[in-house]
């Protein structure tokens, strides 16, 4: 399985866990999730909606939404995952080093980065004094926030976007606005 990954996430990293159940069958009747592989017990092949409900930028790919299990370096293999909920906010991210922006003026701050140990450490701005937690913090699609979250392996950073209509479908399923960002593993 190739450990890049598209993660959808709450917006507000402080939302409560959403009702799992109901969550994971509307994705799957939407047809973005399809049938479980032989990875995890959390881990499925993609739907047959899957390619409407990303937008790829460059070419589509020809998605396989049978389990491949003997051809991990196949690009065009991805599979998603409902991650199991955690009662504090998790961190999502990689190993990379990246520096926020402050939320109230915009200017990079060098002087902490990630990866973070914990979401609700709170920062002050150099520029401008503003102290926020670290979630509050815009980091640029480099990482999320968030009790629950979605993992989309195999799609590579900037390779393709949740569809309007799939955010719409989170936050009906959810109700709350979802986010998403790229990690490299
Ligand atoms: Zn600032």
């Amino acid at each position: 399985m190739n450990m890049v990954r598209l993660i959808l996430f709450p917006d507000d990293a402080q939302s409560p866990i959403p009702d799992q159940k109901l969550l994971f069958d509307g994705l799957q009747s939407a047809g973005l999730v399809g049938v479980p592989s032989n990875r995890d017990a959390n881990i499925y092949c993609p739907g047959d909606q899957f390619m409407r409900l990303l937008t790829f930028l460059g070419c589509s790919p020809t998605v396989s939404m049978a389990d491949e299990s003997n051809d991990n370096d196949n690009p065009n293999n991805y599979y998603i995952e409902l991650a199991e909920p955690t009662q504090d906010i998790s961190v999502l991210q990689d190993d990379r080093e990246f520096s926020p922006r402050c939320p109230q003026c915009g200017k990079s701050n060098s002087q902490w980065h990630s990866p973070l140990t914990s979401a609700a450490s709170i920062y002050r701005c150099n520029e401008c004094g503003m102290q926020a937690k670290a979630h509050e913090w815009d980091w640029r699609r480099h990482l999320g926030f968030g009790r629950t979250w979605l993992n989309i392996w195999g799609v590579h950073d900037g390779e393709a976007v949740p569809s309007e209509k799939l955010l719409e479908l989170l936050e009906k399923l959810t109700g709350f606005v979802w986010n998403y960002a790229y990690s490299r593993k």
